[in-house]
């Protein structure tokens, strides 16, 4: 049963289905889970709940259909976007969108990416996200964080989140260290100038990508690194393995774009990984290349699950 209730003034909820706290849609059902409203009701939880986990937007964390036992803080709440001249200080809830749009509005350039993509700043941050050449670090001064494992708040500079493709200091230390705010330097422009940029973002991703109309996590796998150092599109090679809209169950290969994996109907995490690893397997086979997941996981997983995980992730 769920049930409303507060603790030391945090809204929090038990047996709390998170269907519609990922974009993938999968229902998991969480033990325990707070809505924070500030970074000091973060620092209280984890000092009672050391094994707590962030959960963003839920755009690239595969939840267990199993459910999760750990306790689950979600910073949809925190969401203060502050800008200060050619600086914009952002609390980790905030939405990139809504970031990248105030930034136009204050013809600010840096986050025209960020119209694409439906993260909260902490976890763009966690995830070196990025697109159209952009990447959330490229403006990055510094980034408020709380210290899991040394009880305190601490401020990082760029080059102490160690930033490079899609991950970072926080990523690499799983659990350790939670994104509570981060300031960024941009660049004064004309606002025409910034619009046409996200507009034209807009519509690329609209001919490669999904809506969130067919839920999913954005690109599954990361586009391997050749040899000579060139790049390869992960989604060209599931594509050349004939997998276009290769389903297990309600899991399925789009059949537009061979790195999106789409829950069609109430899909279990289980569908979707068997999806994932016949993607790795094939493209393994035929190309002798191993590609490296991207997203990231939370919660009870299956053997099963853990055995496709071990192979296909490997950060
Ligand atoms: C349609 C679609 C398009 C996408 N396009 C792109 C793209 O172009 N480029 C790209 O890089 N990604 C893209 N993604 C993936 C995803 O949006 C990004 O990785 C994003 O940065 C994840 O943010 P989130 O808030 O959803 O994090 P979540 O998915 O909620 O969490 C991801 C990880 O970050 C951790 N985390 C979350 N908040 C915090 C915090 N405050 N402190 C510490 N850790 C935290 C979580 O614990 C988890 O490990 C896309 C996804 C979708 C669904």
């Amino acid at each position: 049963m769920t049930c409303t209730c507060t603790k030391n003034n945090t809204e929090f909820f038990r047996d709390f289905e998170l269907r519609n706290f990922n974009t993938l849609k999968i229902s998991s059902k969480a033990d325990l889970v707070f809505f924070v409203k500030n970074e000091a009701e973060i620092c209280t939880i984890f000092q009672t709940y050391k094994n707590a986990i962030m959960l963003g937007a839920g755009s690239n964390v595969l939840l267990s259909s199993n459910g999760i036992r750990q306790p689950v803080i979600i910073t949809k709440n925190m969401c203060e976007i502050s800008f200060r001249r050619d600086c914009v200080e952002i609390e980790a809830g905030a939405k990139t969108q809504k970031v990248s749009l105030e930034a136009c509005n204050n013809s600010l350039s840096g986050f025209e990416f960020l119209i694409g993509i439906p993260s909260t700043l902490g976890g763009a941050v966690a995830m070196n996200a990025g697109a159209h050449g952009q990447t959330i670090s490229d403006k990055l001064v510094n980034a408020r964080i709380y210290d899991t494992k040394e009880n305190k708040i601490i401020t990082l500079s760029k080059e102490e989140l160690n930033f490079s493709y899609r991950n970072s200091l926080i990523k690499k230390n799983e659990g350790r260290y939670v994104v509570l705010s981060a300031k960024f330097a941009l660049e004064k422009d004309d606002k025409q100038k910034i619009k046409a940029q996200m507009d034209k973002n807009t519509e690329f991703r609209k001919k490669v990508q999904p809506s969130l109309a067919l839920p999913n996590l954005g690109s599954v796998f990361k586009n391997p690194t050749l040899p000579d150092g060139s790049t390869i599109s992960a989604g060209m090679l599931v594509d050349k393995c004939g997998l276009k809209d290769f389903h297990v169950g309600n899991a399925g290969v789009w059949a537009r774009h061979g790195n999106f994996v789409i829950n069609f109907l109430n899909c279990t995490s289980y569908e979707y990984l068997q999806v994932l690893y016949k993607m790795y397997t094939s493209v393994k086979e035929k190309f002798n290349i191993e590609l490296q997941c991207e997203i990231v996981r939370a919660g009870e997983f299956s053997e099963a699950e853990d055995e496709i995980w071990r192979v296909i992730k490997k950060d």
